[in-house]
């Protein structure tokens, strides 16, 4: 039964509006006229599975705690606001089903529902939102990971995806060996046939729907595939055995999956299996002169096929230059989705391929295209995966390439919450891996999906922190290298590129760099051409930062000291100044911020004659205006031009 209290008459309506919705299911406890609330709430608690109470969140939760029990008995329970507007579910989430429960008052009240759970509010990846196309019946799946069902996951190879929730046990990459050929035990997946499934995609629809399970008969992988062999069957069963269930998840019969492959393969039966197909492949075609579309894409298709390989890991067709106004193949990677890209011949020429021919040698003048041009878009560490298949006028040939992983290099703003951007907080939670200081994890460490790898070290450790970014990242994993402010302002980003090779993709974040944030509460002192300096002498000689001091003295420039002053570094400061002071006047306005956005923030405005050195810290930017700035009440302002305003 579902208890229904209420202490106002906005309350009222609304709990007749649910015993309305829910005939028969709840019991209307009314609003505590005739005796105390707190007795009304005891007795509900005592007798109802769940309760719906029109309270503030604060009232509930001081009439409920004397009540509480355990997790395990106690009702689940959902609190909504005097305005109707917010449904929260406020105990036994999941147990007691108050989510759900918020969920549908706010279906009958138009409410929001309110959930923080973890897992629901955090969230898991959100399997229609990864990065990549998926195969097989996201919904149950997700429900599963939201449930927090145990979960196999099996990957072929390291794909730069977000973290997966801990009840997702991984099974690792297996070795990159070639399989052995050996036929798999009747208990493991098999890799398919996969003519049906793969002929039932469509290609335009990157986001398949739960596709009709066709008879499928187990093969093995041709020899030149190089297909990693399934886990075996202990590896499936430690999976089930998955701690941290916490979850109603229907339980299914061979429990839940998700591949990470571009095989087109069959999970155990009763397993709800969602497939994630990684942009691994690459084809190569050519074709004759007049090529029809149809033709091309058949080929594909069954080469494909025939291979046991998924249509939606293609990510590129690949032809000779020659070829790309050919309208059949440009059709076809058009109705692939991907892009056609294409090769000189002479480079075609000069790829190794095991099955050369006269024929486009005298057509194109290379001996392969389909072949070579998939080696060539696989790239570097890419390899052959299905040698050329004709038809009566297209050749086609598959190659698998290396995954590519991803630094993302995430400035987190100055400190407060609200200055981490939005894209600083989704590259956050695009990411598996988090490499960074210490202290600079603690302040995002509530944004992280559950189940991402933390690597966090101590001040000092800058280039190991670097090193391990690159090398996770060309693992390929999903990495976030963090830093304060802006990561590449004094900061992380630069010995972390120092050490990239091209085989990575880099993504930059732009953060609130502590000048920044330190004008603002200063008013508008960098409105005119400006400096950075750094008065850190630990990695750059005090003559390099003296000479720069200087040429920012003397052509007049706006000045930030970052790294101004700390316990072992006293004389640097009071040396800048004097440089500065050579070239200013002694009212030259001067801002000192400490904490800039942190909850010890500290401003303050003065002049050249009156800082107090004393005042700054390791925490601080000082910025010295340049001769035309003015303090303006109380702000520091320096003018747009010497012309624009006087
Ligand atoms: N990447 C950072 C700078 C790192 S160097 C950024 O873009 O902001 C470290 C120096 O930055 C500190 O010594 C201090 O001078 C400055 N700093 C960083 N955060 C600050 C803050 N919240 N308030 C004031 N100064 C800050």
């Amino acid at each position: 039964m579902i208890g229904l209290i209420h202490a106002t008459a906005a309350g009222r309506t609304g709990c007749e509006r649910l015993a309305a919705a829910w005939p028969g299911r709840t019991v209307l406890y009314g609003d505590g006229a005739d005796r105390p609330l707190r007795s009304v709430v005891a007795t509900a608690f005592a007798e109802c599975d769940q309760l719906v109470l029109f309270l503030a969140t604060g009232a509930a939760v001081r009439l409920l705690a004397p009540l509480l029990r355990g997790k395990a008995e106690d009702p689940g329970v959902v609190t909504v606001d005097e305005a109707h507007r917010h449904a929260v579910a406020l105990l036994g989430g999941h147990g007691g089903g108050a989510n759900d429960l918020a969920a549908a008052v706010s279906r009958v009240l138009g409410s929001a529902p309110v959930i923080t759970t973890a897992t629901d509010s955090v969230g898991t990846p959100a399997l229609d939102a990864l990065p990549y196309p998926t195969d097989g019946p996201l919904a149950p799946l997700t429900r599963a990971l939201l449930d927090g069902a145990p979960v196999r996951l099996h990957t072929d190879q390291t794909w730069p995806l977000p973290a997966f929730p801990l009840t997702v046990v991984s099974t690792p990459p297996p070795p990159a060996a070639a399989d052995s050929g050996e036929p798999s035990s009747p208990e493991d997946p098999q890799p398919l046939a996969g003519q049906a499934p793969i002929g039932q995609e469509q290609p335009s629809t990157r986001h398949a729907e739960p596709q009709a399970q066709a008879p499928h008969q187990p093969r093995t992988a041709p020899p030149n595939t190089a297909i990693p062999r399934p886990p075996d069957a202990a590896g499936a069963s430690e999976g089930s055995r998955a701690t941290g269930v916490a979850g109603a998840a229907p339980q299914v019969l061979g429990g839940y999956a998700v591949w990470v492959t571009d095989r087109v393969i069959r999970e155990a039966q009763g397993t709800v299996t969602v497939f994630v197909r990684p942009p691994s492949l690459v084809v190569g075609v050519g074709g004759s002169r007049g090529v029809g579309r149809a033709e091309v894409v058949g080929l594909v298709r069954s080469t494909l096929a025939e291979a046991g390989l998924a249509e939606k890991s293609v990510s590129a067709l690949a032809t000779v230059d020659a070829k790309a106004g050919e309208e059949g193949i440009v059709a076809a990677a058009a109705e692939f989705g991907v892009p056609l890209v294409t090769y000189a011949a002479a480079d075609l020429a000069g790829t190794a391929v095991p099955n050369p021919s006269a024929a486009p040698l005298a057509a194109v003048g290379t001996p392969s295209v389909a072949e070579a041009a998939a080696i060539l878009a696989a790239a570097d560490g890419g390899q052959l995966v299905v040698e050329k298949r004709k038809s009566a006028m297209a050749t086609a040939a598959v190659a698998r390439r290396r995954p590519r992983g991803r630094l993302a290099v995430v400035g987190l703003g100055p400190g407060a919450r609200d200055l981490v951007t939005p894209r600083a907080v989704a590259e956050l939670r695009r990411a598996s891996v988090i490499v960074g200081l210490d202290q600079y994890v603690d302040q995002i460490r509530d944004l992280l999906l559950p189940g991402t790898r933390v690597l966090e070290s101590g001040l000092g450790a800058e280039e190991e922190r670097a090193r391990t970014a690159v090398a996770e990242a060309r693992a390929g994993h999903a990495v976030a290298l963090i830093g304060s402010g802006d990561a590449g302002v004094y900061a992380m980003a630069s010995p972390a590129l120092a050490e990239a090779a091209d085989d990575i993709d880099v993504i930059g974040v732009p953060g609130v760099t502590a000048a920044l944030a330190a004008a603002a509460l200063l008013g508008a002192p960098l409105g005119h051409d400006h400096v950075s300096i750094s008065l850190s002498d630990l990695h750059t000689p005090w003559d390099v930062i003296e000479r720069r001091v200087r040429a920012a003295a003397e052509s007049d420039l706006v000045v930030t000291f970052y790294n101004p002053r700390s316990r072992g570094r006293a004389w640097q400061l009071p040396k800048a100044l004097s440089v500065l002071a050579e070239h200013r006047t002694p009212l030259t306005p001067v801002g000192v911020v400490h904490a800039a956005s942190r909850p010890d923030e500290r401003v303050e405005v003065t002049t050249l004659a009156g800082l107090d050195v004393g005042t700054v810290d390791m925490v601080t930017v000082v910025t010295v205006g340049n001769t035309a700035s003015r303090i303006v009440s109380g702000r520091m302002v320096t003018p747009r031009g010497y012309r624009w305003q006087s």
